[in-house]
């Protein structure tokens, strides 16, 4: 059996539909040995001390077939057109919004986050859903460019599919990092060959069998379970462009690995986000978003706020509300909206996070709110936190946490603060705090992939119109917008010459032409008619 349900009355979860057995069992690509050759691998819940339920377990030898598998279909997948792939897509947009319930059941029991966390991975998988099947058509067909001469070269850009597409994607949006960049790649034309995080399989088979209900043909989106060593490394050495998200360290690995075959390669990676608060912002109003900014999925977010720099003469009235506000929030762990913080994902994860502010609190700095696990609470949840007067020496100044663990230092003017907001090895994303007079002047200063006003990273991230992503040690290349789906593609120059060649036309000898041609290059620029 790979799913078993371990629903005790006391968390009051609701049940799963009894299918769900059949339809993970189904989605789970095994080669040709099937389900029973496999060793099956247990999956831990947040919530329960039973297992959620067993997984196969498959080789390296396996996630190669299932490339033999995605490039035979990759062809036919490619011919059927962008419009009626985007048909298929819309169509999986509907069935993610009338399934939100067992998406977000699945979510939560999974890994661990509050309801409202689990709503975000239904919202945020829609949007990209709606947005790239609307504008794909527009974008993947051929553009009519300028031609190397005018009115004689008439000269076309085409998109061509990369091919099989590997995507590494990790546990702490399971649904929304699971899908969300494979659809732009699928409706690019290619074909897909992803691998969940070992923690956060069975939301990855969900997603595969909403795929097949809207019409995605078997082969085109295959999943592999196993870990990144084995599975995930096959996948970096058997693809045609690699989708990773995750941590640096691993990033830098496959960045190694898929460089040496001369193949694409696109990484979201970690961060250590920033938020500036200046002198002019509405307190009031900002220490609701700043709050759920911090704490949104329990910290474990890439681009949540883990420092604050904040203008001096607000810094106290600052820590003060904001610690009421961490102190307010409900911590628990059920299949309902009455928490606003759920658990962490495993006990790794735990001890991780108390590592971090056990080194602070050792290397002098204080604990404002929090600060300790909650095992009254859940078995892995801790306490929102944060830490002020954080000395040089300790870690989290500069290492990402990945919990619900904030500091705030207070800085002189807000030069200092954009200082010390780019003082990172990484540049994910960031947040300003003001009036929007002042925002606008300081937001172009700040080194990341998106910089938010009066909002934590949601404003940015939902704008999928506009590619997101890292600078520095925080990623290669972009996901949403255009850059999201072109990235999967080869660009393709078609250009055909009429009339006569533009190295000169027969009855012109080279000399006399190398002049008519200095001539008109100088003229097109002068006028403007060659910019
Ligand atoms: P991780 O250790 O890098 O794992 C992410 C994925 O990579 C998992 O599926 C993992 O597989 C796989 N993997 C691990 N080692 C591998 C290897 N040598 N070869 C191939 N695949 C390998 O990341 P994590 O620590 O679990 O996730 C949290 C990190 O991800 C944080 O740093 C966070 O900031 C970052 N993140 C970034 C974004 C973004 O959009 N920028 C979004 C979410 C998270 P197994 O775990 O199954 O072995």
């Amino acid at each position: 059996m790979i799913f078993q349900r371990t629903v005790p009355q006391r968390l009051s979860l609701q049940p799963l539909p009894d299918k769900f057995a059949d339809f993970l069992r189904t989605f789970a690509f095994t080669g040709a040995g099937g389900a029973t050759a496999a060793e099956s691998v247990e999956i831990a819940t947040p919530f329960l001390s039973q297992p959620l339920g067993w997984v196969p377990k498959v080789s390296a030898d396996v996630a190669v077939e299932a490339f033999d598998k995605a490039r035979a279909v990759q062809p036919e997948w490619h011919e059927l057109g962008v419009k009626k792939r985007a048909k298929i897509i819309e169509k999986f947009h509907d069935l993610v919004l009338s399934n939100r319930e067992l998406i977000m059941d699945l979510v939560q029991l999974e890994m661990g986050k509050a309801r409202s966390g689990a709503f975000d991975e239904v919202t945020d998988v829609a949007n990209n859903a709606r947005y790239y099947a609307g504008q794909a058509p527009r974008l993947l067909r051929p553009q009519k460019k300028r031609g190397g001469m005018p009115v004689l070269t008439t000269t076309y850009l085409h998109h061509d599919p990369k091919g099989v597409v590997g995507q590494i994607s990790p546990w702490n949006y399971p649904f929304s990092l699971g899908i969300a960049d494979a659809i732009p790649a699928l409706l690019a034309g290619n074909t897909v060959v992803a691998k969940p995080d070992s923690h956060t399989p069975f939301t990855m088979l969900l997603i595969a069998h909403l795929l097949s209900e809207a019409g995605l043909p078997d082969g085109v989106f295959t999943v592999v379970i196993g870990s990144g060593g084995v599975v995930g490394s096959a996948i970096a050495e058997n693809c045609d462009f690699l989708m990773f998200t995750g941590s640096t360290a691993t990033g830098k690995i496959l960045a190694e690995q898929v460089s040496k075959r001369l193949v694409g390669f696109s990484a979201e990676l970690g961060g250590k986000n920033p938020m500036i608060v200046a002198k002019d912002a509405n307190l009031d109003t900002a220490v609701r978003a700043i709050t759920h900014a911090c704490l949104s999925n329990t910290g474990q977010l890439c681009v949540s706020i883990e420092r604050i720099y904040v203008e001096h003469d607000i810094y106290d009235e600052f820590c003060e509300k904001l610690a009421e506000a961490f102190q307010s929030q409900k911590l628990g762990g059920a299949l309902n909206w009455k928490h606003q913080v759920g658990s962490l994902v495993s006990a790794s994860q735990l001890e991780t996070v108390q590592e971090f502010v056990d080194d602070a609190k050792a290397a002098g700095a204080r604990v404002l709110t929090g600060g300790k696990a909650r095992p009254d609470v859940g078995k892995y949840f801790y306490e929102p936190t944060i830490l002020l007067d954080v000395p040089d020496s300790a870690r989290l100044l500069r290492e990402e946490v990945f919990g619900p663990v904030v500091y705030i230092q207070p800085v002189a003017d807000l030069d200092e603060a954009v200082a010390a907001a780019n003082d990172t090895c990484y540049g994910l994303n960031s947040s300003v705090f003001a009036a929007p007079k002042t925002a606008w002047k300081i937001a172009p200063r700040v080194q990341a992939g998106s910089v938010n006003i009066n909002d934590g990273y949601v404003a940015g991230w939902a704008s999928v119109d506009s590619p997101i992503g890292g600078y520095k040690e925080s990623g290669v290349s972009r996901r949403h917008g255009a850059e999201g789906l072109y990235k999967y593609t080869e660009p393709k120059t078609i250009a055909q010459q009429r009339g006569f060649p533009i190295w000169g036309p027969r009855c012109l000898p080279q000399k006399a032409w190398s002049k008519v041609l200095s001539r008109s290059l100088s003229l097109g620029k002068k006028t403007g008619l060659l910019r």
